[in-house]
């Protein structure tokens, strides 16, 4: 039996799929990740197609049948222009959607990632784009459940002042149980202001080039490691099934 959805949802993902069709990987506000068809969307005469950009935010009519749903109308309601102007904006914007696609399992609903993806994707244009990507991982992270903490040391518990990034470590470390390379208190300080302020306040922040090399060198660490445990997770689970 056929069932008519809507949703609000910001496009991740669109893959090709038979003559000029496309299958859009959706992030819905109230639906969580899912993926859906849109019909004839790659001809040239479609209605869809100027409404399904990736990371419009639309309004879609779904009808749910057998096999995945399909997009009957389309309304994009938000189309961040200014993201799509500048080549800088556009790989970030670009970014943002395909690591939320990486972190997010399908059918989750979790309006508070969306929001923080819909935050990231209109800040864009106020904010120094490889900030707001360092803010847009550690908060990712943080709400993906590996908070990040930046004020002891993972090992010993010891406050930092100063902390050390190890290649296998899942935090930062002090001095004494260190290696890896050195964060420096002003690096350290930047990312517990990234780690708890809102949004809008991550363009206050000012960082030299060195400091923002040094941040996007931790982020991407914690991220990675975050990412293989997700993997590891999901492959003991497939063990676990008869
Ligand atoms: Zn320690």
């Amino acid at each position: 039996m056929e069932k008519h959805l809507s949703a609000d949802a910001i496009l991740l993902r669109a893959v090709s799929y038979g003559e000029g069709n496309r299958i859009f990987t959706c992030f819905g506000r109230e639906e969580g990740k899912f993926s859906a068809v849109a019909r004839g969307v790659r001809k040239p005469k479609s209605k869809l197609k100027g409404h399904l950009q990736l990371g419009n935010r639309c309004d879609l009519q779904l009808v749910r049948g057998r096999g995945l749903p399909t997009i009957a109308s389309a309304q994009a309601k938000e189309t961040y222009p200014a993201n799509r102007e500048n080549a800088d904006r556009y790989f970030y914007m670009s970014y943002f959607l395909e690591l939320l696609n990486d972190f997010v399992p399908e059918d989750q609903p979790d309006p508070t990632l969306f929001d923080l993806l819909d935050g990231a994707l209109k800040e864009l244009s106020a904010t120094e784009p490889a900030l707001l990507a360092r803010f847009f991982e550690l908060r990712l992270l943080t709400l993906s459940g590996y908070a990040p903490d930046f004020g002891t040391c993972a090992l010993c518990g010891a406050p930092l002042r100063n902390g050390f990034f190890g290649p296998r470590a899942a935090g930062l470390t002090c001095g004494r149980c260190g290696g890896g390379f050195e964060v420096p208190p002003k690096a350290l300080f930047a990312l517990k202001y990234l780690v708890s302020a809102e949004i809008g306040l991550v363009r206050r922040l000012k960082v030299d080039e060195a400091t923002l090399e040094l941040l996007a060198a931790v982020t991407r660490r914690l991220i990675e490691t975050s990412l293989e445990k997700k993997v590891k997770s999901l492959d003991i689970l497939k063990q676990l099934r008869p």
